[in-house]
C-alpha cells in the first residue's frame, strides 16, 4: 500500500510518526487528527490547541490539501446540489449532494478526469489530469458538510474518475472516513462504482467486504461492451462475472450492476433476455440508467416504452431491478459535464 504525506491523507500511525520525528509530543497527533477529520478545519491556523510552532513544523513537510468551492447549483425540484471545487493546483472537480429520506448522500470524484474512455461519458473526454489524494476525496465530503451544516451519512464514489484506477488513495479514503475518530461513516453506507478493473475487484472484496460494489456493465455480451467501454478489451465478460461472483461469495453481499440504456444500442428485448441469462443465480441488483445525452456524442436516451419493456423482462426473470430516479434534472449536466463546461468557459477546455 502506498503511503501518503499530505497531512489530511495520513492515518493516525503516519501522523504519529511525523509528529514524533518533528520532536513533538505524541498526543499532538491525536489533536491534529481530530481537527482534520472531526472538526473539518480548512486551514492549519484553526487548530487552536496546537502551538503555532508545532503546526508550522508539521505542515512544512505535510501540506494541508483540500477543495475550494467555485460554483454551486441547487435543484429546485429535489434540492440536489452540485458543487464545482478547485484543487490546490487549479484542477477542477465536481461532487453532488443528494437528499434522501434515509439521509444525505454525497457523490464524490476519485480523479481529475478519467482515462477509461467509455463512449457515452463526459468525464473521459479530456482524458486523465491526475489522481486525487485521499484528502481531496475526503474534503469533498467535508466541504459539503461545512457548507450545508448537514451531516453526510452515505458516500457514493461515482463522480468523475475510475476509483480502482486510484486504488490506494480510495482505500485510504475509506479507512479515514469510516474511522471512529473521523466522520465514522459506516462502511455499509459506502458504495464504490467501477467500470470493471478485474484484479482490483478481487483485492477490494478481500480488503473492504462491507463496502457495496457497483459494476458498470452496460452491455450483456463482450461484443457490445467493447463498443461502449474500451476496458472490455482488457477483461472479458467471463472474467468480469467471475470477479463479481467472487465479491458476492466473499462478502455475502448483493452486488449492483449499472446498465445505462442507450437508444438502439443496448436497449432491445433480446438484450434484456441476454442480461437476465448473464446474471442468473447471482445475488445482484440491476440499476437501469436512462443514458444522459452528452453533446459531444450522438447517443440518445431510450424511449420510455423500451425502458419499461426492458424492466419487465428482467422482472419476469425475478431479477431485482430498478430504474434510476433522475436527481436534479434541472441542473442536470451528467457525469463530468459540469467540470468540462467550466473548463471551456474559463478557457482551459
Ligand atoms: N468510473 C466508475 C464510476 C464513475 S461513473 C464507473 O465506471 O463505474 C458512474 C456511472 O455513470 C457509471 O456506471 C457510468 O458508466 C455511468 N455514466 C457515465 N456517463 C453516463 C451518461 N452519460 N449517462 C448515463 N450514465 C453514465
Amino acid at each position: 500500500m502506498e503511503s501518503f504525506t499530505d497531512i489530511r491523507s495520513m492515518n493516525m500511525e503516519e501522523l504519529t510518526a511525523a509528529v514524533t520525528a518533528a520532536g513533538e509530543k505524541k498526543f499532538r497527533a491525536k489533536q491534529i487528527y481530530g481537527w482534520l477529520h472531526q472538526k473539518l478545519i480548512r486551514t492549519g491556523d484553526e487548530m487552536k490547541n496546537v502551538p503555532a510552532s508545532c503546526r508550522q513544523t508539521i505542515l512544512k513537510d505535510h501540506p494541508l490539501y483540500g477543495v475550494t468551492e467555485v460554483e454551486r447549483y441547487v435543484s429546485k425540484i429535489d434540492g440536489t446540489t452540485k458543487f464545482l471545487f478547485e484543487l490546490h493546483d487549479g484542477n477542477i472537480i465536481e461532487s453532488v449532494l443528494m437528499k434522501y429520506r434515509h439521509g444525505n448522500s454525497v457523490c464524490i470524484s476519485s480523479q481529475a478526469g478519467c482515462r477509461m474512455g467509455c463512449r457515452f461519458c463526459a468525464s473521459t473526454l479530456l482524458g486523465l489530469e491526475r489522481n486525487l489524494y485521499p484528502s481531496e476525496m475526503l474534503d469533498q465530503i467535508y466541504a459539503i458538510q461545512r457548507a450545508t451544516g448537514e451531516r453526510v451519512s452515505h458516500i457514493v464514489v461515482m463522480g468523475t474518475g475510475e476509483p480502482f484506477d486510484n486504488f490506494d488513495a480510495l482505500c485510504r479514503m475509506i479507512e479515514l472516513v469510516s474511522d471512529e475518530n473521523g466522520l465514522n461513516i459506516s462502511r455499509r453506507n459506502i458504495t464504490v462504482s467501477t467500470c470493471g478493473l478485474v484484479p482490483k475487484i478481487y483485492a477490494f472484496a478481500d480488503t473492504y467486504p462491507q463496502v457495496t460494489l457497483a459494476i458498470s456493465l452496460h452491455a450483456p455480451n463482450d461484443a457490445m461492451r467493447k463498443e461502449l467501454m474500451p476496458v472490455a478489451n482488457r477483461y472479458s465478460m467471463k472474467e468480469l462475472m467471475e470477479a463479481a461472483a467472487y465479491y458476492v461469495e466473499k462478502t455475502g453481499r448483493r452486488i449492483t450492476f449499472e446498465y445505462s440504456l442507450v437508444k438502439d444500442v443496448n436497449d432491445r428485448k433480446e438484450h434484456a433476455e441476454m442480461l437476465a441469462a448473464l446474471v442468473k443465480g447471482l445475488n445482484c441488483h440491476i440499476n437501469l440508467i436512462p443514458v444522459n445525452p452528452v453533446k459531444e456524442r450522438d447517443f440518445r436516451q431510450s424511449e420510455q416504452n423500451h425502458i419499461q419493456a426492458f424492466l419487465h423482462i428482467l422482472e419476469k426473470h425475478h431479477i431485482q431491478v430498478t430504474v434510476r430516479r433522475e436527481m436534479g434534472r434541472d441542473i442536470s449536466a451528467a457525469c463530468g459535464q459540469l467540470r468540462k463546461g467550466y473548463k471551456e468557459r474559463s478557457g482551459n477546455g
